[in-house]
């Protein structure tokens, strides 16, 4: 079983890919070929906003939104505890401090009073300037944006999405990736929509910002690329990642989304009369919102029990993963910043971190191998 099997959703695609793929390589329109811009277009009609630009990765999507807000030293970005390394990493590259604030113990994603707190408190110490609030759509499933917009507008700060894990999800109707001022996302292979390599975008309604971010992802380029009018980066999307992509959109919004939303129910519904009788946590969707599923994530009781169960399901030949293992203020590279973490406002994720365990998901999981991973956390707790 895997874990996440692109090699499944590869031979279903295989025809389309490969043609699409030797195209590249026969124009040799390696970089900014027409496909970015097509893909461009189809990722932001998708999303529903105005402006889409691809950049090289995920991390650099997040850094190329901290450049066009001219983030920097003296700033203070606050940032969720629970996530993947990149989204507190940008905001030290850009100079600023990153502030770490809780998650919510259901949805896992940013936990607005604990935010509010850290910001309060920031203002109130008077050594760093509130800018930005980084809030993830953590596993695929979108933050709460209503209350993070909200405590932004109260503040004065920008809200950058952070939907590396998010594409696709939803609330009320509305597509992940439009919920930011910036928004971000990332095709590494393994995230709901992923490409062959590395990739990434930014969306924006915003004419200027997205203008600047397309500056920034070429050199700072002026009206030519030979003109160049600020510092900037070399981040594209490579031109045969984009024609893989436009692709794997069309699966994604076709039937991929849907598939993986049904793998979900089935887990929920398998697992739902054991989580009560030994009492571990199935994954939290709030009403009226979906998620892609980058992750179906359990909460069990307790570290002894997570790691005894990983190893079980190992046994059985059944891949799992801790999704985080650690918080981002104990990550050893934070060490380095000038600020010192309030742990007190961050006992969820310490929590979180020694007791989820993510099981096999993606759009190609039959229904054979969803009874397999359930039958196996059965014995696991009658043994
Ligand atoms: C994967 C990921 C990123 C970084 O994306 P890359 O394309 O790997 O650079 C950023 N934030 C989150 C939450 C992620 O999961």
């Amino acid at each position: 079983m895997q874990f996440r099997d692109l090699k499944t959703q590869y031979q279903v695609l295989k025809k389309d890919i490969d043609e699409a793929m030797i195209k590249v390589a026969t124009d040799c329109n390696f970089i900014s070929g027409q496909q970015v811009k097509d893909l461009e277009k189809e990722l932001a009609e998708y999303v529903g906003v105005k402006h889409c630009v691809t950049c090289a990765n995920g991390t650099d999507a997040l850094s190329i939104a901290m450049m066009a807000w001219k983030i920097g030293e003296g700033d203070a970005v606050f940032v969720p505890d629970f996530t993947f390394f990149s989204s507190g990493e940008i905001v030290s590259h850009a100079g600023a401090t990153p502030i770490f604030v809780d998650v919510d113990e259901k949805t896992f994603n940013i936990d607005c009073d604990s935010l509010e707190k850290a910001i309060i408190k920031i203002k109130n110490e008077g050594n760093l300037t509130p800018k930005a609030i980084i809030a993830v759509d953590l596993f695929g499933l979108p933050a709460d944006f209503t209350k993070v917009r909200e405590i932004a507008d109260k503040y004065g700060l920008y809200i950058l999405e952070d939907g590396a894990q998010g594409f696709g999800g939803q609330i009320k109707g509305k597509v992940a990736c439009s919920f930011g001022d910036i928004s971000t996302t990332s095709f590494f292979p393994a995230k709901p929509l992923g490409c062959y390599g590395d990739g990434g975008a930014v969306f924006t309604n915003d004419d200027e910002l997205a203008d600047l971010m397309r500056s920034i992802c070429v050199h700072g380029k002026g009206a030519m690329k030979y003109d160049n009018i600020r510092i900037g980066l070399n981040s594209r999307l490579d031109t045969i990642q984009a024609a893989i992509l436009s692709i794997k959109l069309k699966a994604f919004s076709d039937y991929e989304l849907t598939d993986v939303n049904k793998a979900a129910s089935l887990y929920t519904e398998k697992l739902s009369e054991l989580s009560k009788e030994y009492n571990f946590e199935l994954p939290y969707i709030p009403d009226g919102y979906v998620s892609s599923w980058a992750q179906y994530t359990l909460k069990l009781e307790n570290e002894e029990i997570r790691n005894k169960l990983q190893s079980y399901l190992k046994e059985k030949d059944i891949p799992t993963m801790v999704y985080y293992p650690k918080p981002m203020h104990k990550q050893e590279a934070f060490n380095e910043v000038a600020y010192t973490q309030d742990e007190s406002n961050l006992k969820v994720t310490e929590n979180l971190c020694k007791t989820v365990l993510s099981l096999p998901m993606h759009p190609y999981l039959k229904e054979e191998d969803i009874d397999v991973v359930v039958r196996e956390i059965k014995n696991f707790f009658s043994k």
